[in-house]
């Protein structure tokens, strides 16, 4: 099938309250530009430098989603055009994001990213640093980041039941935040494998590559 019939299939799948980011790292431009002509318009890369690249080269209405671990000192190449932030790991990186916005005279709309994986492998943060985040004094402060919701990664499984369970446990921090931040209203949860669940738990945004670009190529 090609790029355009699997994201129309997903498409048809969405309720309309769920948002696509259509996840295109380590594909050429021409994959993207496929989905950009069947209306696709929000893309996640995972890579500062290659979505920077992407930026530079593809239309200009295209929201770059940066979905993976953000290092500090990569914030400054993608402060200028960056649509959502979904990594947001620690309030180090989020203090980097508004200065960086700020030299942009831009507003960063972010994702605390939780983890919530039973494997120790992926990042993320736990309850009590949420907790520490949104209610410090700092955090207030800010003004050139925006929390906007949560992100976070099932553990690479195939027990549904747990994955099940890890979404439950991100939407109820999801609950929890959006009734004492106001801006809170992006819950990025699921991916090609899972996405149809999580989304029957809460998501509010799906991060889909594969199923729409085919397998990715690591060289
Ligand atoms: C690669 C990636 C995805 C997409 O994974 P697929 O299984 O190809 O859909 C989603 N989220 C993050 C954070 C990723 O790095």
């Amino acid at each position: 099938m090609s790029i355009k019939e699997n994201l129309e299939g997903i498409l048809r799948d969405l309720p309309e309250q769920v948002a696509l980011v259509a996840v295109s790292k380590t594909k050429p431009a021409s994959d993207l530009m496929e989905a950009y002509d069947a209306g696709q318009r929000i893309f996640g890369e995972n890579k500062i430098q290659e979505m920077t690249q992407k930026w530079e080269a593809l239309p200009k209405d295209i929201q770059w989603h940066m979905i993976g671990h953000v290092q500090r000192n990569k914030v400054k190449h993608m402060a200028e055009f960056v649509a959502l932030v979904h990594g947001v790991d620690s309030f180090r990186l989020l203090r980097e994001v508004d200065k960086q916005a700020q030299k942009h005279h831009r507003v960063i709309d972010c994702l605390l990213q939780i983890h919530i994986a039973e494997e120790d492998t992926k990042f993320g943060l736990d309850e009590l640093d949420l907790n520490d985040i949104v209610s410090s004094e700092e955090f207030q402060q800010l003004k050139h980041v925006r929390v906007v919701g949560l992100m976070g990664m099932a553990t690479f499984t195939d027990d549904r039941v747990q994955i099940r369970r890890e979404f439950k446990s991100l939407k109820s921090l999801f609950d929890g935040l959006k009734s004492k931040i106001p801006d809170v209203s992006i819950l990025s949860m699921g991916m090609s494998g899972d996405y149809k669940m999580a989304i029957e738990e809460g998501s509010t945004m799906v991060r889909i590559g594969s199923s729409i670009f085919g397998a990715r190529n690591y060289h």
